[in-house]
């Protein structure tokens, strides 16, 4: 393998989409606790991209900054936690935009990049973000299965590298599936990271291996974390489950993978500084 993006998507607990139509005791946070983390990204040399959505600036301009200081990229995860199928591109860019300043500003950091909320990136969309001055996106996933996922149309687009499209010097970062017959299994992340003991995981990424080249994982801070999470009442077992699997421990297996993708000769990249060297070598080539 080549290149490895470790991306985070920094947003509450009470942001996932499953919960947000609860009343969940905001006063309870995890992002303020994701240190231990970046400690271990000290400890194994690594630089991540973490995307920050507007909505938690205010409170978390300390460790914003303080991921700054530590040498990782910051990006933008949206103005809320919203699905963008449910804005027009007017709206969409108007907060796209708005979250970009109040997260430059927050971080001291000049943010290039977006992640939409639960991948729901559509093609007009992307243009816009392309036309407003972003330089990059990382929201396409191939996951069929899946209700809440659509493919972006990516006509026009280059295929660069593995998991890199390049229209003009705007890049698309695809979240990596491992096609099994008809099937994307999302191995890069979420529940799926949690729920699969490391063992299995080590399969998966070394059938995974023989598909693709590059990898890129994504994380929340929750997962991060061993907070325990104080669940509304009326919240589903099914909820529930979805959201804490896996999470004891979970940081020691991220230490496991990350060892385990070190091992197979991996550089470690932020998508800032993966865009560019890109933009570089494509300007020299043309
Ligand atoms: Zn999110």
């Amino acid at each position: 393998m080549k290149y490895v993006y470790l991306t985070v998507d920094i947003e509450e607990w009470y942001d996932l989409d499953y919960l947000r139509k609860y009343k969940c005791d905001k006063s309870v946070e995890v992002i303020p606790e994701i240190i231990d983390f970046l400690d271990l990204l000290d400890e194994c040399h690594i630089r991540a991209t973490f995307f920050a959505l507007a909505d938690i600036v205010e409170r978390n301009t300390d460790i914003l900054r303080e991921i700054v200081r530590r040498g990782h990229a910051i990006g933008c995860h949206g103005y809320d936690h919203e699905l963008l199928y449910k804005k027009d591109t007017n709206q969409f860019i108007y907060e796209a935009l708005k979250a970009k300043e109040m997260i430059s500003e927050a971080a001291n950091y000049n943010v290039t990049g977006y992640r939409a909320a639960c991948f729901s990136m559509e093609r007009d969309k992307l243009d816009a973000l392309s036309n407003a001055g972003f330089q990059y996106d990382s929201s396409y996933i191939r996951f069929e299965q899946h209700p809440l996922y659509r493919n972006i149309d990516l006509t026009g687009y280059e295929k660069v590298d593995d998991l890199v499209y390049r229209r003009d010097g705007f890049f698309e970062y695809e979240i990596p599936t491992l096609r099994m017959g008809n099937y994307s299994l999302p191995i890069s992340g979420g529940g799926y990271l949690r729920l699969f003991p490391f063992w299995m995981l080590r399969l998966l990424i070394n059938a995974y291996v023989k598909q693709h080249h590059n990898f890129l994982v994504y994380l929340h801070p929750f997962e991060l974390t061993g907070v325990d999470l104080p669940f509304p009442k009326d919240v589903t077992w099914k909820e529930k489950i979805r959201a804490s699997v896996g999470k004891r421990g979970n940081i020691k297996k991220i230490e496991k993978l990350i060892k385990l993708l070190k091992s197979m000769g991996t550089q470690f990249r932020t998508l800032d500084q993966d865009v560019k060297e890109r933009v570089n070598q494509w300007k020299k080539a043309s």
